[in-house]
């Protein structure tokens, strides 16, 4: 039973990788091919102008200037995606997870004061460890937290409020992030979790796919809804202890 519950492990990992490059690929070529085709036009008409006579020069310098931007946004868009690939395996360890949050709050914690973002951390009282990978879960986290902050960007400073909550669901523990931004248009809720789905100008729309595949990774679910009173709340739902789970009952 061990051996085959470390095949389904294995299986299950293999599985939420290849879906996930499977999804990407296509968005790839398509996110990347824009600022190619803009870099190769761009280049193409600098080229006709130098041929001139009289090059205007200050509309070279501006071509030359769209190229370096455009190229930026390709360079970005790899940057990312390579961060997605070389996360390695996941290394579930037990882990305070009250604790790993303190510790994610405290490194956004200038950047919420900048932003006037109110931070409030609802922790389970008394959690016993749980089985996570502690990089990554922060990564998770930090994603999360930042993306809430976006998306307060828009409403009154005082009113900026973000909760992280941890909770213990039966035999799961759930992290939720609660934001009152502007929430997700419902005909959008579908979207948010597709590679490079993003509603921000800069935006890269990779953040939350990353975010899904660690909790699958970790066995588990992300899932996001409405807040009735505005604003979104994402869930990480996944079990306390994977060893406990997958041992053969006696
Ligand atoms: P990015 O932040 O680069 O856009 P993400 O994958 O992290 O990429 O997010 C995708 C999109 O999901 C965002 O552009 C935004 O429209 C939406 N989104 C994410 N988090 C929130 C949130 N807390 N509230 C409202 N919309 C959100």
């Amino acid at each position: 039973a061990e051996l085959q519950a470390a095949k389904d492990r294995i299986a299950l990992t293999h599985m939420t990788r290849v879906s996930t490059l499977g999804q990407l690929s296509a968005s790839i070529a398509h996110q990347l091919n824009q600022p190619l085709a803009a870099i190769l036009g761009n280049a193409e008409v600098a080229g006709k102008m130098v041929a001139q006579p009289h090059p205007d020069l200050a509309e070279v310098q501006a071509i030359c200037e769209d190229i370096v931007k455009e190229d930026n946004r390709a360079a970005e868009v790899i940057r990312r995606l390579t961060a997605l690939y070389k996360r390695g395996d996941v290394k579930l360890v037990p882990l305070d997870l009250n604790e790993l949050v303190a510790e994610t709050l405290e490194l956004v914690r200038s950047e919420m004061l900048t932003r006037h973002v109110a931070v409030v951390a609802q922790l389970a009282e008394s959690l016993s460890p749980v089985d996570g990978d502690r990089v990554q879960l922060q990564q998770m986290l930090l994603n999360l937290v930042l993306n809430a902050a976006d998306a307060m960007s828009d409403i009154e400073p005082e009113q900026r409020r973000l909760v992280v909550r941890t909770e213990l669901d039966g035999s799961n523990v759930r992290l939720d992030v609660v934001d009152n931004g502007s929430g997700i248009a419902p005909g959008s809720l579908k979207d948010v979790f597709d590679a490079f789905w993003t509603t921000k100008a800069g935006g890269t729309g990779v953040g939350l796919t990353i975010c899904q595949s660690i909790v699958a990774a970790h066995r588990g679910r992300l899932t996001v809804q409405n807040n009735p009173v505005g604003g979104a709340c994402f869930s990480a739902t996944w079990p306390l202890r994977h060893d406990e789970q997958l041992r053969p009952r006696v």
